[in-house]
Formats: structure tokens, C-alpha cells, sequence
């Protein structure tokens, strides 16, 4: 169910819904928007009695909602959602870098990039500290002497750290250092990981699972929205196909895809969707133009030493160019024309 407030109604008459929702043993959603705020209703095991709200003052319609998400949708808040991270902001009118190695493997490679990085004008550093690796013998980051690294490039750069968590005990390290939190492709059906992330103060960027549909992802975000925090970005980071010309097929399609369902602001993955230097760029370009809020992709000053996903990561000039070729296509893409 999703009450709908008419545009004049009051704070006190929206409160007055919140409250009775909750009496009724639910939990509310109050989502201001440009137009009117719309109250999401979660928490029932079955469908709620519309009569409870059609007559309260202030409630223009209680719709039924049908399909299995609620709050990402866009029945719930029919404008674009712009996640802030401090002052820096993705989903808005500017393009959204996020930017970074792999991982972090030393004060020393960790600065030399954010510097190249910062220059960019990108407002976004990545780069994790806690690693999913696919065998237990690889690198698996510096843990926490990693974050603290992080907190020392936002401290000297001004940069918003983007960083994975891969538990409930890495959101806790990650909200002390970090200002955005990465749910990887490998955790993306970790319902208890989601739910934790919804109790955070930080956003989420919430990779695609390397398998997941269209629903299974935004139902994903569904989780975290349904504990409270409505700060979830999506990230199209390809998934597992026949294909063996990249390490995943990058589904760009998801874009428009994910645009017609949600609110929620939604970037690619063209390091990951890939898995080749030569195709990250190009791909970049194409995730911008199909209408992408912005980019994460891995950069490192040496790629050729790299601990992780070496073979995906841009050198610094490589990067540059790309920033300048992505923000040129952006210039020319208009909400119009992306859908
Ligand atoms: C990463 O961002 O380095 C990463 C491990 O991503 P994913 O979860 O998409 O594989
Ligand atoms: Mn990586």
C-alpha cells in the first residue's frame, strides 16, 4: 500500500498518517517529493484496508501496489533520487566519478592515484580494504590499516571514500572511516549484510550479483530501503554470461531498465563489466551515453604490479582521458534523450 498526500497537505497531516500506519503494526515511508510526499507501507504480511487512509485529511489516494517492490519504486516517488555524500552528490546534474584501485595496498600507491584522481575533478575515491577474493590464497586487503589509509586521502584530498564492506562487522569499520559503503556483487543477496546496511547513516552503492535479474537487484535494494535508509545507488558491474571475450557481459540495457521501475540513481561498472584495460574506456563512454549518473572505475599508477585486477585497471593517463571523454558525452546527453 502507498498513501499518496495531496500537493497542500500539511507536515501534521502526513505525521498523522506515519502515526496511524505504525499503530497498525507497520512500518512508514514518508517520501517528500517535488510535487507531494507519498507514504510507502512495509511490514505487512497481508494486503492493508485502504479505508484505513482514504478519508484522513490531506490523503489524496491509497493505491494497492502490485508489484513486489514498494519503495524503490517509482510509484512511490516519480523524481529522480539524488543520493548525497557530503557535499558531492550522485544522480544529480552532474556525472559521478568514483575512482580508485582495485584495492589498497600501500600509503604510497594509495596517494599517487587519489592525487591523479583529485586532479580529475572526480569527488569520489574508491578502493577496498576488505577484498571478496575468489581463492582464499590472493591478496585479501590491508583490513583496517587499509581504511585508515582512506581516511587519510579524504583528509588530504577532500575526496568521499567508496569502500566494500563484506560483513556486518566491515559496515561498522566502514562507517568510521569511509563515507559510502559498497555492497559487492558477491553479497548482493546477503539479506542480513542489506539489512544491517539499512540501519547505516551512510549510503549504499549495491552492486548488481553476478547473476541477479533486474527484480532480484532492486529487490536487493528493497531491503535496505525497508530498514530506513533510502541512500541506495545501483551499480551495473556486468554479469555472468556464455561470453568469453570479457570477464562479464556489461548489461547497459539495465539502465533504462532500472530508469522505468526507480527513483533510485544508477552507475556503471566498466572495469568489472569488463575485465580489459582496452574495454574500459569504450564502455565507459557507451554507460554514459545510455544515461548512467555516473562512473566507478579502477585506476592504478602501476598497473602492472597490481595486487588485484591488474588487467582491468587504467594508468593514470588513461584515466584522465577517459574523464574528459565521459564528461564531453554528458554534456551532450539530456534527461530527454536518456528516458
Ligand atoms: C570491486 O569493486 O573491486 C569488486 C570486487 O566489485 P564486484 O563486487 O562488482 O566484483
Ligand atoms: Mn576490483
Amino acid at each position: 500500500m502507498l498513501i499518496v498526500m495531496k500537493s497542500d497537505a500539511t507536515e501534521a497531516q502526513v505525521e498523522s498518517v506515519v502515526r496511524i500506519i505504525e499503530e497498525l503494526g507497520y512500518k512508514a515511508h514518508p517520501m517528500p517529493g517535488a510535487t507531494r510526499t507519498a507514504i510507502g507501507i512495509t511490514g505487512n504480511q497481508t494486503s492493508v484496508d485502504a479505508s484505513h487512509f482514504e478519508n484522513l485529511p490531506g490523503v489524496a489516494e491509497a493505491i494497492r501496489v502490485s508489484k513486489p517492490y514498494k519503495l524503490i519504486s517509482l510509484d512511490l516517488r516519480p523524481e529522480k533520487t539524488v543520493v548525497r555524500v557530503g557535499d558531492a552528490a550522485i544522480g544529480g546534474d552532474e556525472l559521478a566519478i568514483i575512482a580508485g584501485p582495485c584495492a589498497i595496498e600501500s600509503r604510497s600507491q594509495a596517494f599517487a592515484i587519489a592525487e591523479a584522481v583529485r586532479r580529475s575533478g572526480a569527488r569520489f575515491f574508491r578502493g577496498g580494504a576488505y577484498k571478496p577474493r575468489t581463492s582464499p590464497y590472493a591478496f585479501q586487503g590491508l583490513g583496517e590499516e587499509g581504511l585508515r589509509i582512506l581516511a587519510d586521502i579524504r583528509e588530504t584530498y577532500g575526496l568521499k571514500i567508496v569502500t566494500e564492506a563484506l560483513d556486518e562487522n566491515g559496515i561498522d569499520l566502514v562507517e568510521r572511516y569511509g563515507d559510502m559503503i559498497q555492497i559487492g556483487a558477491r553479497n548482493m543477496q546477503n539479506f542480513s549484510l542489506l539489512r544491517r546496511a539499512g540501519k547505516s547513516s551512510l549510503p549504499i552503492l549495491l552492486k548488481r550479483g553476478l547473476s541477479a535479474t533486474l527484480d532480484e537487484w532492486l529487490l536487493a535494494a528493497e531491503y535496505v530501503m525497508s530498514e530506513g535508509n533510502y541512500q541506495v545507488v545501483l551499480c551495473e558491474r556486468g554479469i555472468r554470461t556464455f561470453a568469453q571475450h570479457t570477464r562479464n557481459t556489461l548489461d547497459l540495457a539495465s539502465i533504462p531498465a532500472v530508469r522505468r521501475l526507480s527513483h533510485l540513481p544508477v552507475i556503471v561498472d566498466p572495469s568489472h563489466g569488463t575485465g580489459k584495460n582496452y574495454m574500459v574506456t569504450p564502455l565507459a563512454r557507451a554507460g554514459v551515453a545510455v544515461g548512467a549518473d555516473g562512473l566507478i572505475v579502477e585506476v592504478h599508477d602501476q598497473p602492472e604490479h597490481a595486487l588485484s585486477d591488474g588487467a582491468q585497471a587504467l594508468t593514470l593517463p588513461q584515466y584522465e582521458e577517459l574523464v574528459s571523454e565521459v564528461r564531453a558525452i554528458h554534456e551532450v546527453i539530456t534527461p530527454a534523450t536518456v528516458g
